[in-house]
């Protein structure tokens, strides 16, 4: 029903806040998004939903979050790229505070259904050592050897959503997020992912005239990265399906670190000389997702082009740029 209450946790970050103004513009009239940071900070503000700013660590305040609630969307996280998540392990190990009370205050609310935001850096690093990438399948998570930190919490999680779908009939649905981009997120400050920091590091180069750009790593990785439409449409559709146990949400259009660089000097029309820093945290060699599930289960996956969604972030990321340093914004070719 469209007047439903539909809770978004981390509805001030960058997913959280592509998947409210999803629901505003389906006409659900009932949105609560929920966020630590200000107001100030969040990367799109509904005029239409009730914003509250909370920390959904605390049991309490996840009561209230979910009070009158049919549906719960957890994408509150403490996370960020790989600089962010190597040096902050016990920031992104606290998140399971958000996701252990979120199930509890969901269940206790008579929540009809939960969905919660897992990740690819729950599979087993053994898998992940070639770059010549055998897409992962949602078995290779176990034996258990997730990136250490982050992604131990989120298969931790992933787990507790299980054991309350089991023990106690609240539905959970649990997708594992491949890399997703696109404009409205972390583009600067040290939590920005591979595709925004590269876009921001041209934007750079381009606006002061051709700068060496920073590689981390010797850019051979290879990754797949998800649009933000395609994560929106593959969140809505796994929530109301009827996959039980985790499932991979990526795009399977494999790049390298280096073909993620030279795709977008091309957007920005420049040639950039590379300078590979390979002390900096570069992740895993090889990953990519293996697409056979959710094919199986929704005929579909994520098929947005990585060059046109890079174009969009890309332009994105220029405005921002430009208003932050007080230029005119650079422009794709
Ligand atoms: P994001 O950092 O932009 O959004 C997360 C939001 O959660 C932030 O706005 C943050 O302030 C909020 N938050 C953190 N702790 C909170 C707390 N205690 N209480 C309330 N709010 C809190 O990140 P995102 O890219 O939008 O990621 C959303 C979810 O998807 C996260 O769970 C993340 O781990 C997962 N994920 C993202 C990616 C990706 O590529 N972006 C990949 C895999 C998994």
């Amino acid at each position: 029903m469209n007047n439903d209450l539909i809770v978004v946790a981390g509805g001030g970050g960058f997913i959280g806040g592509h998947l409210v103004e999803h629901f505003v513009n389906q006409g659900y009239t009932n949105v609560r998004s929920v966020d630590i940071k200000p107001l100030d900070q969040w990367y799109k503000v509904s005029e239409v939903a009730d914003n509250v700013v909370a920390d959904l660590k605390d049991k309490a305040n996840c009561a209230t979050a979910c009070r009158g609630a049919s549906q719960v969307y957890n994408l509150a996280a403490d996370m960020g790229g790989m600089g962010f998540i190597e040096n902050n392990k016990a920031l992104c190990m606290l998140s399971v505070l958000t996701n252990t009370h979120l199930l509890q205050a969901a269940n206790d609310a008579g929540v009809e259904r939960f969905f919660y935001a897992s990740s690819a850096c729950v599979y087993n690093a053994d898998k992940q050592v070639n770059e010549d990438v055998v897409p992962l399948r949602e078995a290779d998570a176990y034996p258990a050897m997730p990136e250490d930190g982050y992604g131990w919490e989120k298969l931790f999680s992933e787990r507790m959503c299980r054991h309350f779908r089991e023990d106690f009939g609240l539905v959970t649905r649990v997708a594992r997020f491949h890399n997703v981009y696109g404009p409205f997120g972390t583009w600067d400050g040290g939590r920005e992912k591979a595709p925004a920091a590269i876009c921001r590091k041209i934007i750079e180069a381009k606006t002061t005239g051709g700068h060496e750009v920073e590689v981390w790593g010797d850019g051979r990785q290879t990754r797949s990265f998800m649009y933000i439409d395609d994560c929106i449409k593959g969140i809505v559709d796994i929530m109301h399906s009827d996959i039980e146990e985790p499932i991979n949400l990526g795009s399977s259009e494999v790049t390298t670190i280096n073909g993620l660089v030279d795709l977008v000097a091309e957007i920005a029309g420049i040639d950039v000389p590379r300078q590979h820093n390979l002390d900096a945290p570069k992740g895993v060699n090889g990953r990519n997702s293996d697409n056979t599930k959710i094919q199986q289960y929704l005929d579909w996956e994520p098929g947005i082009r990585l060059k046109d969604g890079m174009r969009k972030t890309f332009d994105w990321i220029a405005e921002e740029y430009a208003l932050a340093h007080e230029t005119e914004p650079v422009a794709s070719v």
